[in-house]
């Protein structure tokens, strides 16, 4: 039996334990929400099992399609044991479809396909609002290698071809995601989590927000939406 040890972080929505094998930590979903930088904060009911249920079951699906995870397994309902990663200070983002930060950078209008989809990298500074970087940026910063971005990027586009289809066929579009990279024993592996509180998800028919920005708009039906998608990808959170 694995157990937590000390409280190694605590971040908006999630605490990270060590254990007694210094290979692997303990992820806690919390119901703890925020957005804006943490400006808006929340807490919903069920989110933390949501959450990790949901991140478990689309850590599982893209480990099959052949990309790296630190998933291990789910511990109890808000818990999952993870490889520890050396992680990259880096956000990578994919849009399939504008909304968010791009429209606001570039003035471009909500819902507009993104054909090819777009790459963004964001430097992870909540002091600085996670500002865009480009590649040079990173280099010569010095806050990843040439090698660990190429990947990376190559990692998170392998992601839409696995997760478009996936939401597809829930009916649901994937708009946008962010995800998080780390190091183990040389390798490159993706971690943090993946849930609707990073990406965004609307309904294919009628296009209704279903992930986290019906929190950072006030729309309501926060956690209920989350579990619609849940169950239409055929999770079960009972
Ligand atoms: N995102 C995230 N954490 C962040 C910033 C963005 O998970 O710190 C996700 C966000 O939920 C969306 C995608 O990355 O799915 C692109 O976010 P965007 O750049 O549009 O920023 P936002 O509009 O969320 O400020």
């Amino acid at each position: 039996m694995t157990t937590r040890t000390e409280l190694l972080y605590s971040g908006k929505a999630k605490s990270v334990y060590s254990t007694d094998n210094p290979d692997y930590m303990i992820m806690l979903f919390r119901n703890d929400t925020s957005a804006f930088d943490g400006k808006k904060v929340d807490q919903l009911d069920r989110k933390g099992m949501v959450n990790n249920k949901f991140n478990a079951f689309i850590m599982e699906k893209l480990e099959a399609a052949g990309i790296p995870t630190h998933f291990e397994k789910c511990l109890s309902d808000t818990e999952s044991l993870v490889k520890r990663l050396d992680m990259l200070p880096i956000e990578c983002v994919v849009r399939n479809v504008a909304a968010g930060s791009i429209c606001r950078r570039l003035g471009v209008e909500e819902g507009l396909t993104l054909n090819p989809p777009t790459f963004e990298m964001f430097l992870k500074d909540d002091a600085l609002g996670d500002p865009m970087v480009n590649e040079y940026h990173i280099d010569s910063f010095g806050w990843a290698t040439r090698d660990q971005v190429e990947t990376a990027k190559s990692l998170t586009f392998r992601v839409n071809d696995v997760l478009k289809k996936l939401f597809d066929d829930a009916g649901l579009l994937l708009v946008d995601y962010k995800l998080e990279f780390g190091m183990s024993k040389g390798q490159l592996v993706l971690g943090d989590e993946f849930s609707p509180d990073g990406c965004r998800l609307w309904d294919k028919e009628t296009r209704k927000k279903m992930d986290k920005d019906r929190f950072r708009q006030g729309l309501g039906g926060v956690i209920e939406s989350y579990e619609e998608v849940g169950r239409r990808l055929g999770i079960n959170f009972d």
